[in-house]
């Protein structure tokens, strides 16, 4: 099974993603932690990416397409990934379209975490993930159960992304309007589009994204 996650940043899409790839067997790709990864290595590219992520804008659909396609070769792919942040351009759903086609694979459907814009701002201020393993948190809905400690892997130390501020938030909110939003009719105009409302709880959100991948296997 392939499927993507829309919906807005700050949304709960990478939140969800891990939690759905372990039950179903798949893999979460990630084009927003591919590009921080090719930042922190220093390339020449993941150095251009970073400033455009810093201010909010998407990296251009050249690379990001190009990411993807290389990623999809690898052998972890066999048994299906859950698109989260990717595609998230109109040129980019087109580009993948064409790729899975090519690679003899198959997009199942796509479902839009609906959260409106007024919960994002404080999703993503309070956001915070976890040093050593990546494991992710909140201020306000899902603090460690120790305070200052990691629940999956004991580490004390915590990070924030640098596009986790207020400016930035509204930038990258502007960028999913204009950009993002429209692959909504894209996929519904073939019948493959579901939603699930996002601004229930995390657990809830979880619930009701199993039930549809159940309905669909
Ligand atoms: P995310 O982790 O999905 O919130 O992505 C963080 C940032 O990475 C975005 O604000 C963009 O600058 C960049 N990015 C991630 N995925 C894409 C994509 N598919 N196309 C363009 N830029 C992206």
């Amino acid at each position: 099974m392939n499927l993507v996650l829309l919906g807005p940043p700050g949304g709960g899409k990478g939140t969800q993603a891990k939690r759905l790839q372990d039950k179903y067997g798949l893999v979460q790709l990630s084009t927003g932690d591919m590009l921080r990864a090719a930042a922190a290595s220093g390339s020449d590219v993941g150095k251009r990416a970073k400033a455009v992520m810093d201010a909010g804008q998407l990296v251009s659909d050249e690379i990001v397409i190009a990411i993807i396609d290389e990623r999809l070769d690898q052998p972890d792919m066999a048994s299906g990934a859950i698109f989260d942040g990717f595609p998230r351009t109109l040129a980019q759903a087109e580009a993948l379209d064409a790729m899975m086609a090519r690679k003899g694979k198959k997009l199942d459907f796509a479902i839009e975490i609906r959260v409106p814009d007024d919960y994002i701002v404080e999703r993503i201020t309070g956001r915070f993930t976890c040093g050593k393993c990546g494991a992710g948190y909140h201020e306000k809905f899902q603090q460690p159960k120790v305070a200052g400690q990691c629940d999956s892997c004991g580490a004390t130390a915590f990070v924030r992304r640098p596009d986790d501020n207020v400016e930035t938030v509204n930038k990258r909110l502007e960028a999913y309007h204009a950009q993002t939003a429209p692959l909504l009719p894209h996929y519904d105009k073939r019948g493959a589009l579901k939603l699930v409302d996002g601004t229930m709880d995390i657990a809830d959100v979880t619930r009701e994204l199993e039930a549809l991948l159940d309905s669909t296997r």
